[in-house]
Order: C-alpha cells, then sequence, then structure tokens
C-alpha cells in the first residue's frame, strides 16, 4: 500500500446538512447518484435518505431540466446530505442548481465546454464557495465531427498503449478546461476521467495524478451489473487507491445504487480506507467435507445481522473443523460445522453446541448480546479470552464424510438443484 497523495481539500456542504470534505487527508468518501427523477420531490428525498442511511458521504442528482433545477430548492430543505447537481449541456442548470442553493456541481467539458458559459458558473460559485467537479467521461469526449483527426494528432503520445489516442485526449481536455478555472482563480475543483474500461481507468488517474494537485473522485463509468460491474470498478479503484491514488468514489451499477453504496464501503473497509461499520462476516466457501446447509445459513445470518448491528463486529461461519477453529479464534463470534450441527464460540469461549435448525437463531442471540455487552463496556472488540480446542474429528461433531460414504446421511443439500 503506498501512502496517499497529498491533494488540495474542497468541502462541501453548510450548517443544516453538515459539511463533507475531500481530499487533503480527508477519508475517503462514498458517492452514489440517484437514478429517479430530480422533479418528483418526494421520490427523489425518500431516496436520497436511503443512500444516506447505507452510509453515503454524498448524493448526486441530474438537473436536465428547469423544473428539476425548481425542485432543487425543496430538495435541499428536506436532506440531511451535501447534494451535487450534474449539468451536462446546459451550463443555466449549473447558474440555476447554484441560486437554489446546491453544495457542489459536476460540469461535463465534454459537452459544456463555451468558455464565457464556463467563466459564468465558475463565477457564480466562486461567490458562494460551492465547490466544482470538473468531470470527463470517455463517452462525451471525443468531438465527433472531426474525431479522426483528433485521434491521429492525438494518438502519437501514448503510441505505446491501446487507448494512448482515448488517454491522450482525456488529459489534454482536462488541461485546457482547468486552464479556465485557474484563470479565474478558482481552485474548489475535484476532476475525474471515468471510462468503461478498467484498465483505462487506472492509467488515466495514475496520469492525472501526478499533473494535478486536485482531489480525484474515482469511477468506472457505465460499469454495466452489479456482477461484472462490481469486478470492473474494484479492480480499478481498489489499484488506484492502494497506489494512493483517490479522494472520493463512485461505484456505477446498472442496478439498485444502494448497492453502490454498500460496495465502496465493503471496498475500502478491506483496504483499511474506513472504519468499517456493522458485521464484519467471514464465510467459508464450503467444500467436500461440508455437512450443513452453509450457504442458507450464512446469507440468513448477513440479511440479519447487517441492519441489525452497528459495531465492526466479526464473525467466522465455517463449515467443519478443518479451518472452523483457526477462524473462529480470529473472530469475535463464531460457528464452525459438523454432521448437522454447529459448536459456537464467543471471543474462544464455547457456548453452545446446537442441531444445524438451532445454529441460526443462537448465532444471532450471541452476537447481539455481544454487542451489548460491548455497548455497556464489558466487552471489547477483536479480544480473544480463550484458545479454541477443537473436537476430535469423529466425536461431538461426528464424521459427515464416514457417514456418507456409509449411506448413512443423506446427501447434502448444497450444490443440488
Ligand atoms: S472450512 Fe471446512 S467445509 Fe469450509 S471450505 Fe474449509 S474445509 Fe471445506
Amino acid at each position: 500500500m503506498q501512502d496517499r497523495r497529498q491533494t488540495r481539500q474542497v468541502t462541501i456542504g453548510d450548517d443544516r446538512v453538515g459539511r463533507v470534505t475531500i481530499g487533503g487527508g480527508a477519508p475517503i468518501r462514498v458517492q452514489t447518484m440517484t437514478a429517479g427523477y430530480t422533479h418528483d420531490i418526494d421520490a427523489c428525498v425518500a431516496e436520497i435518505e436511503r443512500y444516506r442511511a447505507a452510509g453515503a458521504d454524498v448524493v448526486r442528482v441530474a438537473v436536465p431540466e428547469r423544473k428539476d433545477t425548481e425542485a432543487l430548492k425543496e430538495i435541499l430543505k428536506q436532506v440531511r446530505i451535501p447534494i451535487v447537481a450534474d449539468v451536462h449541456f446546459h451550463y443555466q442548470r449549473a447558474l440555476e442548481a447554484v441560486e437554489a442553493g446546491i453544495h457542489k456541481i459536476r460540469l461535463n467539458p465534454g459537452n459544456i465546454n463555451d468558455r464565457d458559459q464556463v467563466n459564468k458558473v465558475i463565477d457564480a460559485c466562486k461567490e458562494r464557495r460551492i465547490p466544482i467537479r470538473i468531470g470527463v467521461n470517455e463517452g462525451s469526449i471525443i468531438e465527433r465531427k472531426d474525431k479522426q483527426r483528433r485521434m491521429e494528432e492525438l494518438g502519437k503520445y501514448f503510441a505505446g498503449h491501446r487507448s494512448g489516442h482515448l488517454l491522450a485526449l482525456m488529459i489534454a481536455k482536462l488541461e485546457e478546461y482547468v486552464d479556465i478555472f485557474r484563470d479565474r482563480d478558482f481552485h474548489d475543483i475535484v476532476i475525474s476521467a471515468k471510462s468503461m474500461d478498467a484498465a483505462l481507468v487506472i492509467d488515466i488517474y495514475t496520469e492525472i495524478a501526478a499533473r494535478f494537485d486536485y482531489p480525484l473522485h474515482l469511477g468506472v463509468t457505465h460499469a454495466g451489473t452489479k456482477d461484472s460491474g462490481a469486478i470492473r470498478s474494484v479492480v480499478a479503484l481498489g489499484t488506484l487507491i492502494a497506489n494512493g491514488i483517490g479522494d472520493t468514489v463512485r461505484i456505477s451499477y446498472a442496478s439498485d445504487h444502494i448497492d453502490e453504496v454498500k460496495d465502496a464501503l465493503e471496498m475500502l473497509y478491506c483496504l483499511g480506507k474506513r472504519e468499517r461499520k456493522g458485521v464484519d462476516l467471514i464465510a467459508c466457501p464450503t467444500c467436500g467435507r461440508i455437512q450443513v446447509d452453509l450457504f442458507t445459513l450464512v446469507k440468513e445470518v448477513e440479511r440479519t445481522l447487517m441492519p441489525e448491528i452497528e459495531l465492526p463486529i466479526k464473525v467466522a461461519v465455517m463449515g467443519c473443523i478443518v479451518n472452523g477453529p483457526g477462524e473462529a479464534e480470529g473472530a469475535d463470534v463464531a460457528v464452525f460445522a459438523g454432521d448437522r450441527r454447529g459448536i459456537i464460540y464467543v471471543q474462544g469461549e464455547r457456548v453452545a453446541n446446537v442441531e444445524e435448525g438451532e445454529i441460526l437463531p443462537r448465532l444471532l442471540k450471541e452476537v447481539k448480546e455481544f454487542e451489548s455487552r460491548v455497548k455497556a463496556g464489558k466487552a471489547k472488540l477483536g479480544e480473544k479470552r480463550v484458545e479454541i480446542l477443537p473436537p476430535a474429528p469423529i466425536g461431538e461433531l461426528g464424521s459427515g464424510h464416514a457417514k456418507i460414504a456409509a449411506g448413512q446421511v443423506e446427501q447434502l443439500t448444497i450444490g443440488r438443484s
């Protein structure tokens, strides 16, 4: 892990919603964007509140029409989190959003590039101390009318790179655009340069980080569904963050945006860049030794505990005694399963040996009680009081293998259609 890159810092928000700093050593912030219409005020506020409750630090809204910027006035009175207005094509929407009291503006250099128009937005934001994100996107960066000429012209700069012309074009566009802001002595800037190509995202942000000292907003744009998009996004953003690059992130999926917030936070927890809130769940992938329905068990543990537990309690759900005791030793609450049974531990101390059907309720009860004890100052997270002595492979938990081999137990539920 490399040290975090030093950047300037911008602050967004106000007295009412609170202030969020980006860059300059602040924690890496998580953003998402609403999916519904901004002019549908009640739905928009409700959507923003869902993302705030899930852990987002900032939420962006689209303002394609005047009715959207008009709605902002009411929305901004009701929300409890800084809001960014996403502006494309019409610089007037930015001015209207500023007038409504917006906390930050996003401009796209690919579609608002008239210098006078940009200057008007800069002046309005400067007067009210509102930061601006300069967000270039691969999809809107190429001026279509002279696309071929520009690509040939710029191709020589990163000649060895498979997307060299694009890399050069995005950097050139950013440099031209940032100059407009510098000329007006405006530095409350955050920069992004997104692509759907994860490898290009790593390269472009690495180049930008070397050229500008403004905070960087990371993202893989149009990443796809949650399944493929999670991999694309975490590969690119995780690599950059491990290299010390990135001050705020937006993961974007074609699915419920709550997943963007959850996955971005999980990525930051895994990289040690944010302090975890809620259960830290460990589970084995299962193998031919499994003798309980572990997939269902883990899903139920996650579904029940994630919304209920606030503290970063480490919970291990393990399929057998091969790795169960080892993981249980490092967890606050753990279960490892055997022949249709589970042994449950709290900080190394065995508290129960129960039938498969009792594992879930007992485990949930132990986790909730443990959290209450921590909150009451009677226990500490991550403290292990007793070494785990695993049971004999054939003993308390039984040998499922031997029994399966002997045809004495019915086949496993896992993996069967
Ligand atoms: S803990 Fe046991 S069941 Fe789970 S993967 Fe490891 S060996 Fe297999």
